[in-house]
């Protein structure tokens, strides 16, 4: 009778240890699935953080823009430049930074491989160097940093995702690649100020 007892809360231990084991097991795999999918291969086999270091490590800081337009009295149309403006600038410059991070991010959450440029409005900085509409691989990108707008101060020029199945190469007639493989692209330099009014 004791040995039979013995056996069964043996038996309980082992069973309740199991059970332990199989959740812990089962922990790893729920978050691996709650981190940013890299289910693609070709560029999601080393894209695997976020861009925001890697960007940020090719665009001016800050300070450095705070210096620049404290030196500056004009814009690219000979328009007077103010305190408001240049605070203005500097906003702008951060908030489309950071709206280009986010759009990547959740890019590359999806396994998204191209992406589109678009403008909010006109901006003559960009004109000759981005033709609207034109695209970019997300592995172009991870190349070259440079390439993620904003490119200058006052730049209104965005990307956005491409959701689309299909090859864009295919689908896309009238839209143009950024750039060939493996050369730079010629872009505004940063310091080109566009004030709106
Ligand atoms: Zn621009």
């Amino acid at each position: 009778m004791v040995f039979a007892l013995l056996g069964l809360v043996l038996l309980i231990i082992i069973l309740l240890l199991a059970v332990k084991v199989g959740i812990k097991k089962e922990q790893p795999e729920d978050q691996a699935s709650a981190a940013p999918v890299i289910h693609k291969s070709g560029i999601y086999s080393i894209v695997r953080r976020s861009p925001r270091e890697l960007i940020a490590g090719h665009k001016p800081t800050e300070e450095a823009i705070r210096q620049y337009l404290a030196s500056q009295n004009e814009d690219i149309h000979g328009r007077r430049l103010t305190d408001t403006i240049r605070e203005d600038l500097l906003n702008r410059w951060k908030s489309s930074l950071d709206k280009s991070i986010s759009e990547i991010e959740r890019g590359d959450a999806d396994g998204v491989e191209f992406y589109f440029y678009g403008f909010t409005g006109d901006d003559p900085a960009c004109e000759n160097h981005v033709p609207k509409d034109c695209f970019v691989s997300r592995e172009q990108m991870y190349k070259y940093p440079i390439t993620v707008p904003p490119f200058h101060l006052g730049c209104l020029c965005e990307i956005k995702a491409y959701q689309g199945e299909q090859n864009i190469c295919d689908t896309a007639t009238d839209r143009v690649r950024l750039f060939d493989e493996n050369a730079l692209p010629r872009l505004p330099e940063w310091k080109q100020i566009v004030a709106t009014q």
